[in-house]
């Protein structure tokens, strides 16, 4: 754009560009083929129901099935990747609405909030929370202008006015969005009465829970000695030995499992494992659970555990998912003030190949075990994760995750994976979502670019089409279906 001269808005004609126009007509020629393939392919998975395996969506919304508080509350304060991108911008976060720890004055006006937001929209193009923000405004609210400033007052008045219509609510909008299943992530130390409230009201919606222990298997997470005391007391075991320790994890699974759960989630900042002899298991617990222990002894306490829940994971069922590779709460000013989650989580490089290897030694050969492992290194798809997944029957790789479940990424991940791992070592899509409305779109979004990659292998020969049709379907929903047990 060096060039100085004004550009003519798309569609009108730009005298500059008129020899180019006629020397060359626009080509007449039909839809290419693989361009047809797609369409094809999508339109025969487009209207399958969705299976939502991974997220953090709030389970007390389908418990209590209550309106949606406002369009900023439900948009912008709980979302981490609308605070990330206007936060780069210099907009606080005390002005998105984004409550502080201490308890300081943030804005309260959810109106004033909107209309920051909508003024800034242009922000996200280029982003796939463009898409999934537009994809909602237009396909649940019916919004038929872009948001902007002007357009701000007009969208918020449409969304509030919704919010209170009975088909706004998250029930509801949990079968018009055609949810067959949709997993949250709760703490091993939740009593999951949501949940048990949900499977006590009658209502068929299918929402389970899933097992995440991070705040009593991770030395570093705050608060994990008061954690353990509490583990002990919920499972009424005595946690004072290694042996007792997991013991309750094993209880607290099962009680997870009675509620229907059945997978395990854990985020560890790597993905190292280790498989130490039972002496020395014992003795490195009887340091962490005094609360002092050394960053390398949380690290090996962090990697030991992997292993012992894999084995617990074969014992019962609970497929298991490690997420590694994310520098959490990177930027310390902003977690001080406004905690976790709150959009300065970064990538980082991690090894799986060296790291997963205790694990493996012991699990990796049981077809009977899932473990499905996700990555925010993109480097380590074709080199360490493919490869490990395209061997060992316990090991799966799950979608692209978090930064990467964009169109780009999507289609990175696909010509990284595919040709090594094949497309049954993977999982079908999630959304790892805690934006409810924006499930279909990120959905929607995998189908697309899924049937894009699969029109191509069809019309590069390497696919025939009937197979094509086959894969589209299992991306879209038999794999997750069948990797969740679900
Ligand atoms: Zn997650």
């Amino acid at each position: 754009m060096s060039s100085g001269r004004t550009r003519a808005p798309l569609g009108e004609e730009d005298p500059h560009d008129r020899k180019v126009l006629t020397a060359r007509p626009p080509p007449r020629s039909p839809v290419p083929r693989p361009k047809r393939d797609a369409r094809a392919l999508y339109a025969s998975v487009a209207g399958l129901p969705i299976i939502s395996p991974h997220g953090h969506t709030d389970p007390s919304w389908f418990a209590d099935n209550q309106p949606f508080p406002d369009p900023a509350r439900l948009f912008i304060v709980p979302d981490h990747y609308v605070h990330r991108m206007l936060y780069s911008q210099g907009i606080r976060l005390e002005d998105l609405g984004v409550p502080r720890l201490d308890g300081g004055v943030i804005e309260t006006d959810p109106r004033a909030i909107w209309r920051r937001f909508a003024a800034n929209f242009h922000l996200f193009r280029g982003t796939p929370s463009w898409m999934w923000l537009n994809h909602a405004f237009a396909e649940v609210f019916g919004l038929a202008e872009r948001l902007s400033a002007d357009t701000a007052d007009a969208a918020y008045d449409r969304i509030a006015e919704c919010l209170e219509r009975p088909e706004f609510w998250p029930r509801a909008l949990f079968e018009r969005f055609n949810i067959e299943a949709l997993t949250t992530t709760e703490s091993a130390l939740d009593d999951l009465r949501h949940h048990r409230k949900m499977r006590e009201s009658g209502w068929r919606g299918r929402v389970l829970t899933a097992f995440r222990p991070d705040a009593v298997v991770d030395p570093a997470f705050p608060g994990f000695v008061g954690n353990l005391a509490e583990l002990g007391r919920i499972a009424d075991q005595d946690v004072s030995t290694f042996a007792g320790y997991l013991q309750a994890l094993a209880t607290r699974r099962a009680y997870f499992k009675s509620v229907g759960c059945t997978s395990t989630d854990h985020g560890h900042p790597t993905a190292r494992t280790a498989d130490l002899s039972p002496v020395d298991a014992e003795a490195l617990y009887a340091r962490v659970k005094g609360g002092a222990a050394s960053a390398a002894d949380a690290e090996l306490f962090r990697a030991q555990m992997l292993t012992e829940m894999a084995g617990m994971s074969l014992a019962d069922g609970l497929v298991m998912q490690i997420h590694s590779g994310s520098f959490r709460d990177h930027n310390p000013a902003v977690a001080k003030l406004f905690g976790r989650d709150k959009g300065c989580d970064i990538p980082t490089a991690t090894d799986y190949v060296g790291a997963l290897k205790p694990l493996l030694d012991r699990f990796g050969n049981e077809p009977g075990l899932t473990v499905i492992v996700f990555t925010l290194d993109e480097t380590t798809y074709s080199r360490e994760l493919a490869p490990l997944a395209g061997h060992y029957p316990a090991l799966k790789l799950g979608p692209p995750w978090w930064f990467y479940d964009s169109p780009e990424g999507m289609r990175r991940y696909r010509e990284d994976v595919i040709e090594t791992a094949g497309f049954y070592n993977t999982v079908g899509f999630n959304d790892d979502t805690r934006a409810f409305l924006s499930i279909p779109a990120r959905h929607d979004m995998s189908r697309r670019v899924d049937c894009g990659y699969l029109a191509r292998l069809v019309a590069e020969h390497r696919l025939d089409a009937d197979e094509a049709f086959e894969v589209a379907h299992d991306l879209a929903y038999g794999l997750a279906k069948s990797a969740y047990r679900l």
